[in-house]
């Protein structure tokens, strides 16, 4: 499992794409949630941390405090960034110091924040950037997505591929501690969150425990009623690689699963 946390929606670019409709206004997530998230550390060690903003390294302090304690948890961390930090030595060589994994984004979304100077660094350094050429279907959600949504993209669904798809996504069980504290279901392939898991549930530690029968089938349920005029119906409706109607899910044309025992489930 990946256990993520979005700890701010400031970033000095400004994404078409952004699912977080992030700002420059300072953000910083509250004590109280971060505690949460290092209670549910605490509790049951996920396989990754992934730390999701904004762009995370506007505020380095605050990183440097946070990956020390995880790493008494997790030895697996990855912070996604937007790479701007490369353009200020002394903050790459604190982020070098973290010796955690670095996720830069690069596509057609994010090079329109580039300079001549930047693409210069990124290419020299040895970080994993996450490239996705102009020929790639990108998913304009967030503030693009009224823009694009014409266009009737297509995607697939990690929220089936935690069950029946693990060849392609090892850890496609993905929840992410929103900045309210809500825990939601993170999709591997639009990285995007879907729905808070828990809805007016309180998070509990055993929730946490029984996350592969109480989730995924309350997930599930979700996702089969969700509406198309609520965001996760939004998203999930962009699904290309799952398919879900009143009866069943199909990978690639071929049934997987029936929808049946989603439906009547209770948590
Ligand atoms: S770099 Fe990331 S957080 Fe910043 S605007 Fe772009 S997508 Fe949003």
């Amino acid at each position: 499992m990946v256990l993520g946390i979005m700890v701010s929606k400031q970033c000095n670019f400004h994404c078409r794409h952004c699912m977080v409709d992030s700002s420059h206004e300072y953000s910083w997530i509250e004590d109280a949630v971060l505690e949460k998230f290092f209670e549910m550390l605490e509790y049951g060690c996920p396989d990754e941390v992934y730390i999701l903003g904004g762009e995370p390294f506007l505020h380095i302090n605050e990183i440097e405090n946070m990956v020390a304690r995880i790493q008494r948890y997790c030895r697996k961390i990855v912070i996604f960034t937007n790479g701007s930090f490369l353009m200020n030595q002394k903050l790459s060589d604190r982020v070098k110091a973290l010796h955690v994994t670095i996720r830069i984004s690069d596509d057609r979304f994010h090079r329109e924040f580039w300079t001549n100077k930047f693409k210069e660094k990124l290419i020299s350094s040895d970080y994993w950037v996450v490239s996705k050429d102009a020929s790639e279907d990108m998913i304009p959600v967030g503030r693009a997505y009224e823009e694009f949504k014409h266009l009737k993209y297509n995607m697939g669904c990690s929220l089936l591929t935690g069950r029946y798809d693990k060849e392609f996504y090892p850890n496609a069980e993905r929840y992410m501690v929103m900045m309210d504290g809500s825990v939601n279901l993170y999709c591997a392939t639009i990285e995007g969150s879907l729905a808070n898991v828990f809805e007016d549930k309180k998070i509990t530690y055993d929730l946490l425990v029984e996350r592969e029968k109480i989730f995924h089938n309350y997930l599930m349920k979700e996702v089969i009623h969700c509406q198309e005029d609520t965001y996760m119906g939004k998203m999930c409706n962009l699904c290309s690689k799952y398919k879900i109607t009143e009866d069943a899910i199909f990978l690639n044309g071929k049934k997987v699963a029936d929808t049946q025992d989603y439906r009547n489930f209770e948590v």
